[in-house]
């Protein structure tokens, strides 16, 4: 489930699995379909 965030007047879509943020939602839902992050462990 992709994390939408506002920061600066500009909606950023934050893949929840890695952290990685896209300025577009699909872009990010894209990603996220395909990340294999299955541990982030650098996450806090
Ligand atoms: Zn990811």
């Amino acid at each position: 489930m992709v994390e939408e965030t506002t920061r600066d007047d500009m909606t950023w879509y934050a893949c929840e699995k890695c952290g990685l943020m896209f300025d577009d939602p699909d872009d990010a839902a894209q990603h996220e379909e395909n990340c294999d992050a299955e541990d982030p462990s650098y996450l806090q």
